[in-house]
């Protein structure tokens, strides 16, 4: 392996520090402490794992958690009767809804009705907006985590040609906006792309949100390329013993980490980021809220 490994696991527990010290600040200083809402609607296990993490990294670092469960029979009506009953806390002031939920919950729905100031995952259709225009927004967390490594390995992104590998709203999307914001030449590459090896070749900066185990081959990396790797995939590992797993992200990490300049490991790269970005973007809401002056460099 010649490239440098972006640490997130590191990266994200100094972001976490950074966050406790202004959360502490704003206790002594002002009264006031940060407080996060988590719903979740029925008993995924994948999605109690994360809120369950959530809650528990929320009051590690000083603010208030507060988890709503609901039956996974919830109508409609009654998730936005919570909803709105968090929009009108004011010990409240980031609000998740835990994606996915059930089939007969209208999803876009449900995110439009967090109040938008509030709505930390930054899902909600007016901090889309607010993002695509250069304007100040909640930004998801996800890709959040991703600018924020590039920008300390980097400084400067101006410039560089950027691959982002997908175009969800969730990742690819935001990505490519916070990449076209620090002015990189961008290009969304997707499913339908003709040639996606020529395309990645291109590129200084290649964030792969596919979510199809090791796709990205180090012979697609330009030399010296940074890999941002957001994927989470889930393998068979029978030589960890029977019924074991192992995680890889969407690139092939021993042939990238061979041609890269840099590369974020799967496990241990973006996804500490995504929770720790979420408590920045809760810390930044309260400030927001309150009218006082946001930490430096948590947000876009
Ligand atoms: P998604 O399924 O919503 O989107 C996947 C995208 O990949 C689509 O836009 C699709 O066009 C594209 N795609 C599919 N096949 C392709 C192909 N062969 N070539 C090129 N593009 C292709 O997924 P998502 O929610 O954006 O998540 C992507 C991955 O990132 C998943 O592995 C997910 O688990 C992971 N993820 C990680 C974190 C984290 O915290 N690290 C957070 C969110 C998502």
């Amino acid at each position: 392996m010649s490239a440098t490994l972006i640490d997130g696991k590191a990266f994200a527990g100094r972001v976490r520090t950074q966050v406790a010290e202004h959360v502490a600040r704003l206790k002594a200083d002002h009264g006031i402490t940060p407080g996060l809402a988590v719903v979740l609607v029925g008993e995924d296990p994948a999605s109690q794992v994360y809120v369950r993490s959530k809650g528990k990294q929320t009051v590690e670092v000083g603010m208030k958690s507060v988890e709503h469960k609901l039956d996974v029979s919830t109508a409609q009506e009654d998730l936005l009767a919570v909803i709105n009953q968090l929009n009108n806390d004011p010990e409240i002031h980031g609000i998740l809804v835990q994606l996915p939920l059930p089939d007969h919950l209208d999803e876009d729905m449900v995110i439009n009705a967090i109040a938008p100031e509030k709505d930390v995952d930054g899902f909600h259709i007016s901090n889309v907006g607010l993002l695509g225009t250069g304007q100040k927004s909640m930004v998801p967390c996800t890709p959040l985590g991703c600018l924020m490594m590039l920008r300390d390995h980097h400084g400067s992104l101006s410039g560089m040609d950027a691959v982002v590998i997908g175009r969800s709203n969730i990742v690819g999307k935001p990505m490519a906006q916070l990449l076209l914001g620090d002015s990189c030449t961008v290009t969304i590459a997707h499913s339908r792309t003709k040639d996606l090896a020529d395309v990645v070749r291109r590129a200084d900066i290649v964030v792969a949100a596919v979510g199809r185990p090791e796709m990205v081959p180090g012979d697609w990396i330009k030399p010296g390329a940074t890999v941002i790797d957001v994927g989470i995939n889930r393998l068979d590992a029978p030589e960890k013993g029977e019924g074991k797993t192992r995680l890889v992200g969407d690139a092939d990490f021993e042939s990238c980490a061979a041609v890269a300049g840099a590369i974020t490991p799967v496990p241990g790269g973006v996804g500490p980021m995504t929770i720790a970005c979420l408590l920045a973007n809760t810390v930044t809401a309260c400030c927001r809220a309150n009218r006082l002056e946001e930490p430096e460099g948590l947000t876009a």
